[in-house]
């Protein structure tokens, strides 16, 4: 069993052309052993070229890529020991489940005795004993996925690829197969390098993930940090919603930073150090789900600026509320449906908008 946190695979200074088109530029990511990485970003920003780099598939135009050390940039993909899944999983449907998952060992022309013994052992670790003689039709989605990641992982790969293997499927599918793909990966301790432009999923999956723009690296975090702390504006709205107020003047206030929103003092914890920051157009970027909705006379103290509320959209676990502060700059809240404001809350209205100092992250990119 590998151990989780040690460096195994380098992409170092990685980039790629095609012709005219710049694909990847200057990626240098360190993939850590064990961890369920993904790569996020919208389509063309360079996800698939990355992971086809990895499997070997693509040749790099700059940069190499490292093993334990060792430079595999030009090792051939079936020397590398780096499984593949990908999108709607490929299974070939003439063949049955234990068919299927025998495949990648008769390729590799493994001894049919052991072939038996591991697949019948992979059938059993996916919960598919008693099923190898089924054709693939007659297995559910989830279990046709199982099947694709036992075929994936039966020769024991180092590093398991998987190129949007959820993306065709449809909302409530993709969730439970999300809950499948987490047990496999902790069944098996695989490292996971896992590519989608999906953000739920990237957050909801991943022990870190890394947000590609137009081929370039943004951000590289855990879940949480992504989120809570983009990097970037791109980071930031491809992420979620998220409220961007522009602030100037920011200077360090004891362990915090300050900023000014038209010459109003808000104060950030969470967020660029004051040393980095210059006087070009900076950013307080807010998620709306951490911003609560008072009434004027509880002005004042915290965090907050003063806002007309537009609309209201009921959404079953929580509301979505559009306001508007007095210079037109829209602010959205997300509150919870048993929040004590919503009875008489009245639009055309002035409430306040307030958020604590560690919710609020300083953007400057
Ligand atoms: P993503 O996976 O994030 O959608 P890709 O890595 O597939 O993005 O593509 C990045 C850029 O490289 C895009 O502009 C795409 O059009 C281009 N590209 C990818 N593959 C090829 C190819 N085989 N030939 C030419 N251009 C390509």
């Amino acid at each position: 069993m590998s151990v989780q946190g040690e460096h195994f695979v380098d992409l170092l200074r990685l980039g790629k052309s095609y012709g005219d088109t710049r694909a990847l530029t200057d990626l240098t990511l360190h993939i850590k052993r064990g961890e369920f990485l993904t790569l996020l970003g919208p389509s063309g920003s360079g996800k698939s070229t990355t992971l086809m780099m990895l499997a070997g598939f693509e040749q790099p135009s700059e940069g190499r890529i490292e093993r334990n050390g060792v430079d595999i940039t030009h090792l051939p993909a079936d020397q590398r020991d780096f499984g593949v899944v990908f999108q709607g999983y490929a299974l070939f449907p003439h063949m049955t489940v234990a068919q299927n998952i025998a495949y990648p060992l008769k390729v590799r022309k493994v001894p049919t005795a052991q072939i038996t013994e591991k697949v019948g052992q992979m059938l059993e670790r996916v919960g598919l004993e008693g099923k190898g003689n089924r054709g693939i039709k007659q297995l559910s989605g989830g279990q046709q996925q199982r099947v694709a990641l036992a075929r994936a992982l039966v020769f024991e790969p180092s590093l398991l690829l998987l190129d949007e293997p959820l993306s065709a499927l449809d909302r409530r599918l993709r969730q439970e197969m999300q809950v499948e793909l987490a047990h496999m990966h902790k069944e098996f301790g695989t490292t996971f390098v896992f590519v989608t432009h999906d953000q739920e999923e990237a957050l909801a999956l991943s022990d870190r993930v890394a947000v590609f723009n137009n081929g370039l690296l943004e951000q590289l975090g855990t879940p949480q940090e992504v989120y809570e702390r983009p990097a970037s504006r791109f980071v930031a709205n491809f992420l979620g919603d998220m409220n961007m107020l522009g602030v100037q003047n920011i200077r360090r206030q004891e362990e915090n930073l300050v900023c000014d929103y038209k010459g109003q003092p808000l104060i950030v914890s969470n967020g660029v150090s004051a040393a980095t920051v210059d006087d070009g157009k900076s950013w307080l970027a807010i998620r709306p789900e951490h911003i609560d909705l008072l009434p004027l006379s509880q002005t004042g103290g915290g965090n907050g600026v003063v806002a007309r509320m537009e609309k209201l959209t009921y959404l079953g676990t929580h509301v979505n509320i559009d306001m508007r502060l007095a210079d037109a700059q829209p602010v959205a809240l997300r509150i919870p449906v048993s929040h004590p404001m919503l009875n008489n809350i009245e639009r055309g209205q002035d409430y306040w908008c307030s958020w604590s100092r560690q919710h609020g992250s300083l953007i400057t990119s």
